[in-house]
């Protein structure tokens, strides 16, 4: 980020404030504000003017009977308050994007101080990636920061589109942002051998790309989740009723066709915690994961895939996870994904660089208690499983344009 003195002069920030809230429209959990803190302080302490913008749910999805914007449920001055106790200072709030309210407060705010602006996905413009919009929103200001990793793979007018209106010395990442892409460039660039990836999640289909992408890279992938029985059932096992796409059999061989051309090694999980309902509350016993009997389902990898999976995360030197090993929602089927986190912060203790990128395992880690544990815990998302599958996120791009 840089590191000047802004002299007063206005800086537009765009942060992910996109956070949980509850029927009275309390946060029910303010992650992603402290996670914005350090840039937005960074910003005050060189006496910016700060501009924040950020979206919150998708209020153009979820449009009132009559076919307006339910303005008070999606409305960011239910952040005000809070992000005023957070920065110890009183956050302005602008009632719209670059209308006149908008355009009045950021015309006035001096050094030092801070304007919240209105949803930024009030204005059909954003999601459409509208350059006019764009245009009218870089005019609020001197100078561009993007903070908001989580929609960095979005090619909306104020995560990427506003970028192209500021030159090359008047836009930067954010603090957040460039811990986002050092650590993840940790895995996905000369990762420290032996590399090992666990991919988990209900289905092969959400994760080829990251798979395919994968097996250049890692010594060892580890398969968990739901998306394993589709493994097995295209190695001739019986699954049950375990979760199967039908129509990736031949791409799940392919894949371990291609990682044994690659020299990457496979683990699917030799047994499997099975129930014979998906509750919490069914029958649980445990069974080879090619060997579930009718009835059943595999709904967490069992103690032997555990006892192996431990072993080899906790010989590496890199290890990456994205997706639980089972239904972690559910504490009977917690165990495989808090028995990762665990030996992921033995590997940490070790010396490895660990990562936890992606929206469910990162749930997983936070269960177990682990998050400080590891080296590196991401927020992205989305954002991050695009990262990791190899693709260029418009958002990280257009900083770099
Ligand atoms: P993903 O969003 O792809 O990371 O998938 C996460 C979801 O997969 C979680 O909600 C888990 O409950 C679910 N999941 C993991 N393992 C299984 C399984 N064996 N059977 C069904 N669902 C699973």
């Amino acid at each position: 980020m840089m590191k000047i003195n802004y002299g007063g002069e206005k800086v537009l920030v765009r942060v992910d404030f996109n956070v949980p809230l509850n029927g009275a429209y309390e946060i029910t959990d303010d992650t992603r504000i402290r996670a914005a803190l350090p840039t937005i302080q960074h910003l005050l302490d060189a006496d910016a003017a700060v501009i924040l913008m950020s979206h919150l749910g998708r209020p153009l999805k979820k449009k009132l009977e009559n076919g307006e914007i339910n303005v008070e449920k999606f409305t960011l001055n239910h952040i005000v308050e809070h992000l005023s106790s957070l920065l110890d200072r009183q956050v302005a709030f602008a009632s719209d994007l670059i209308g006149p309210d908008a355009r009045a407060k950021a015309e006035q705010l001096k050094g030092g101080q801070v304007l919240l602006l209105e949803n930024t996905r009030f204005e059909p413009g954003e999601e459409k990636g509208s350059d006019e919009l764009a245009k009218e929103l870089s005019s609020l200001a001197s100078y561009y920061v993007n903070d908001a990793f989580g929609t960095a793979h979005r090619a909306h007018a104020s995560t990427a589109k506003v970028a192209q209106f500021f030159d090359a010395d008047k836009k930067s990442f954010g603090l957040l942002m460039e811990k986002e892409i050092t650590n993840a460039n940790k895995v996905k660039e000369n990762p420290t051998s032996p590399y090992t990836a666990i991919v988990g999640g209900a289905k092969v289909s959400d994760k080829i790309l990251l798979l395919e992408n994968l097996l250049s890279k890692c010594d060892n992938i580890l398969i968990g989740g739901g998306m394993a029985y589709t493994f097995f059932k295209a190695l001739g096992g019986e699954i049950g009723n375990s979760l199967v796409e039908i129509d990736k059999l031949d791409l799940a061989k392919e894949i371990l066709e291609k990682a044994e051309q690659n020299n990457t090694k496979i683990y699917l999980p030799v047994d499997s915690t099975i129930a014979d309902a998906f509750s919490n509350d069914a029958n649980i016993q445990q069974a080879n994961s090619d060997a579930i009997p009718a009835g059943w389902m595999g709904l967490d990898i069992g103690s032997a895939a555990i006892g192996e999976f431990s072993q080899v995360i906790e010989s590496s030197k890199t290890v990456m996870w994205n997706g639980p090993m089972g239904v972690f929602e559910m504490p009977n089927f917690a165990q495989g994904s808090i028995a990762i986190a665990q030996a992921m912060a033995k590997a940490t203790e070790s010396g490895a660089f660990t990562m936890v990128g992606g929206g469910d395992s990162v749930s997983a880690v936070n269960q177990a208690g682990l998050a400080d544990s590891v080296s590196f815990v991401s927020t992205g998302g989305g954002a991050m499983l695009e990262f990791l599958e190899g693709k260029e996120l418009p958002g990280i791009k257009a900083i770099q344009d």
